[in-house]
């Protein structure tokens, strides 16, 4: 894909992300790291990493995906949004590039390799502001069976979802809130485009699990638990994952207490109650396992990131056969 395309009056416009930033030669678009430089529009963190760790896969969190396997994870500075509670902000909200140290495509591939990683996760900032760099990782990563996955707040543009069919494997999206005004005030980008994406992303075949940050007095209401699991169980189907995870102060949110496990329950028992298989309470320690929806068996049982005992033969419950949805 381009990543730019021309506007008017010499201006371009950046393709990352929906906010279609219509830069003018020199100036900087809302991530903070893509800029229109002679006739391009360059994304300035390409090479540079500022968080690097290798990770299990469930930490993403990713549960229907390789489960018990490690992922090479890395990030860049920046981010299209602005979350008042963001736990990355050292790095997401940072402006100021450390360009001491390139590291290639190939080089983390390597990386990935030598540390028998079986995925590379674009996460910690958002990964669609340095598609350029993640693309190319993802490219090189296949050609030795290592897939790639987005942690991501789902504000691509549509021609980076088109563009990732078949390139990025999976993805855990960010579903902060079901209310327009808290995306616009305190998050960034807006809730109908973060919807219409997730729709997008499942149609191109990317695999889905979604996540929730319970954020007290911002998100918590029955009501509006009751409004994502819907759309979700409507738009997506009942056997998405959804991640239910704990706040903990941080950032500009400094004076809203941690979320209790009175809240996290009432969110489980809503999607439990509404059908959806697959909730997860996350953050907090509780044990989540995986159930077979048609005979009950544990399949996963984990304890924090630990996978405890695996009762699957590839995507098959052993017990009943029966197919889990997911990559396994
Ligand atoms: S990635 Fe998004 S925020 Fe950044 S310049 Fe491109 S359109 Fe703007």
């Amino acid at each position: 894909m381009k990543y730019f395309k021309d506007s008017k009056d010499g201006k371009k416009i950046c393709l990352l992300c929906s906010y279609y930033c219509d830069l003018k030669e020199n100036q900087i678009g809302i991530c903070g790291v893509n800029k229109h430089i002679e006739n391009k529009v360059e994304c300035l963190v390409y090479g540079y990493i500022s968080a690097f760790n290798i990770d299990p896969i469930e930490k993403k969190p990713l549960y229907h995906f390789l489960p018990t396997s490690k992922s090479l994870s890395l990030g860049t500075v920046g981010c299209n949004f602005h979350c008042t509670f963001c736990q990355n902000h050292g790095i997401s909200q940072e402006k100021k590039i450390d360009k001491s140290n390139y590291i290639s495509p190939k080089r983390v591939v390597e990386i990935a390799r030598e540390k028998k990683c079986a995925s590379i996760s674009y996460t910690y900032n958002e990964p669609t502001i340095f598609y350029p760099y993640a693309k190319d990782i993802a490219l090189e990563a296949k050609k030795y069976g290592i897939k790639s996955v987005f942690v991501s707040n789902g504000f691509e543009s549509s021609e980076v979802i088109d563009d990732m069919k078949g390139i990025i494997d999976a993805i855990n999206v960010d579903l902060k809130s079901f209310s327009q005004k808290y995306y616009k005030k305190s998050l960034g980008g807006n809730l109908n485009q973060v919807l219409d994406n997730l729709i997008h992303l499942q149609k191109n075949g990317i695999w889905i699990e979604i996540t929730t940050l319970i954020v007290p007095t911002k998100n918590d209401s029955a009501e509006e638990l009751t409004k994502i699991v819907q759309w979700i169980k409507e738009n997506l189907g009942v056997n998405v994952p959804w991640h239910i995870s704990a706040f903990h102060p941080d950032y500009k949110d400094m004076d809203i207490p941690r979320t209790s496990f009175s809240s996290l329950k009432l969110a489980y028992d809503i999607a439990k109650k509404e059908g959806l298989n697959y909730v997860y309470i996350g953050n907090i320690g509780y044990e989540n396992s995986t159930i077979c929806v048609n005979c009950g068996t544990n399949l996963i049982s984990r304890e924090y990131f630990n996978v405890k005992s695996y009762e699957l033969n590839n995507s098959f419950c052993k017990n009943c056969g029966i197919k889990i949805d997911g990559i396994f």
